[in-house]
């Protein structure tokens, strides 16, 4: 199925209400372990020999439902989630790397999992090569005997450069390596990267997915495609310790990253997500496919209309006409840009405080895809802890304000930018 009927699919995959007691909402099983029959069928279940419940922090039946959505929504062999974005990009890279592995991946990145490549997963000898990704041949010039994997963001946040994600799977497959790629800002609604290639995708469910900004949350999904049996991946292929000496690979098959990253990653790292809030985003989920349409209709007016005023110097908003990479748009996010709009303002980086301090209605806040409109000055808050360099890299001006653009009426949004900017 393709994109199209992912509304469909947000509100009734995965869950039957024969099953629960005739409930037609999903419920929250806020439990943390379940009754085993007898020793026998324990014993079992630890083993992998049967599925089933076991604890919270390996699987739930809420969860459950989430993961199954976001499978189907995704034509994809299963999904694990997490408590958080960031805990999915962790559990996800933890299950395939170990000291002396390398990742290649685009610098265009959000600003924390910048630093988790660049200061804390060196600390543990997992070394990144940042690359511009304009020119997909930059990776394979960076790829080297050590690389394990390409991450990439398939609408850099903020820099919302677009991916050529077919060019940079092809890339990674030919040198027997898999693309993760982080498709929070562009979400499900909009592009699935797995029918370009993808073999793993990544969600802050936090942002999009829940929308109404309640819940912490991430995902990973995979697509089931990728042959971690080509000899550079013995955790897959050869025994596991911690499994009495199963091969994950003979086991699982193409369901086996997906497998060890909820057997090994959730039980070893311990980033399980709520029921309460699986709850929460279940109920964001549903509504995804028509509030996208929303955020990109007005995204794209307010875009528009910033273009035309005297006080801004420039706007980057992937539907406008100017915007630089026309054929990716066509070709990736045809249906929509999504929310995330920035510009920047002759007043430079003073002029850019002031107006974040004074919107009224857009609050100054740390994070994006909200149904409420939210603004944030980068250079001095998400991306402050970077050198200039580095925010050069990640597309960090000193004057970029970046606004998530949310579901009110247009005509308040336009005021509201209307009398911050009278102020300076
Ligand atoms: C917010 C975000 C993350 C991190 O997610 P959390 O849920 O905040 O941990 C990762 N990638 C992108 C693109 C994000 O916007």
């Amino acid at each position: 199925m393709s994109v199209h009927q992912i509304a469909t699919k947000a509100l009734h995959s995965g869950y039957n209400p024969a099953e629960n007691q005739t409930a037609m909402a999903v419920p929250i099983f806020q439990t943390s372990s379940y009754v085993f029959e007898n020793t026998n069928e324990a014993a079992a279940l630890f083993e992998l020999k049967k599925p089933g419940y076991i604890y919270t922090r390996l699987n739930n039946p809420t969860n459950d439902v989430l993961e199954k959505r976001l499978t189907a929504i995704h034509n994809a062999v299963g999904s694990v989630v997490t408590a958080s974005g960031t805990s999915a990009i962790v559990t996800a890279l933890l299950s395939i790397l170990k000291q002396g592995d390398g990742i290649v991946s685009s610098s265009s990145l959000y600003g924390g999992t910048y630093n988790l490549f660049n200061v804390t997963f060196r600390r543990f000898g997992i070394n990144t090569l940042f690359v511009d990704a304009s020119d997909p041949k930059n990776f394979t010039t960076a790829i080297n005997e050590k690389t394990k994997l390409i991450f990439i963001e398939s609408l850099g946040n903020p820099k919302l450069d677009i991916l050529d994600i077919e060019a940079i799977a092809t890339i990674a497959h030919q040198h027997d390596i898999p693309l993760i790629v982080d498709n929070t800002i562009a979400s499900p609604a909009l592009l699935n990267p797995i029918d370009f290639g993808a073999d793993i995708v990544i969600y802050s469910l936090t942002k999009y997915i829940s929308g109404n900004g309640t819940s912490l949350g991430g995902a990973i999904i995979d697509a089931g495609k990728f042959n971690w049996a080509n000899g550079k991946f013995p955790e897959f292929s050869e025994p596991s310790d911690a499994y009495h000496q199963m091969v994950f690979w003979d086991v699982f098959k193409n369901a086996s990253f997906i497998t060890k990253v909820r057997t090994e990653g959730l039980r070893d790292l311990g980033s399980a997500l709520s029921p309460f809030n699986a709850f929460q985003i279940i109920q964001g989920l549903e509504t995804l496919e028509l509030r996208m349409k929303k955020h990109c209709d007005n995204a794209l007016q307010l875009a528009k209309w910033l273009s035309e005023r005297p006080e801004v110097k420039w706007v980057n908003y992937p539907g406008l006409d100017q915007y630089p990479y026309a054929d990716l748009v066509q070709k990736y996010l045809p249906y929509g840009q999504s929310g995330i709009v920035t510009f920047g303002l002759k007043a430079g980086y003073e002029g850019a405080k002031k107006v974040a301090d004074n919107t009224k209605l857009f609050k100054l806040l740390a994070n994006v895809g909200d149904s409420k409109s939210l603004i944030i000055h980068p250079a001095s808050t998400t991306h402050q802890q970077l050198t200039q360099e580095q925010q050069q890299s990640t597309g960090v001006t000193s004057d970029l304000i970046r606004l998530s653009i949310g579901l009110e009426h247009i005509d308040d949004l336009i005021h509201d930018l209307t009398q911050a900017f009278q102020l300076i």
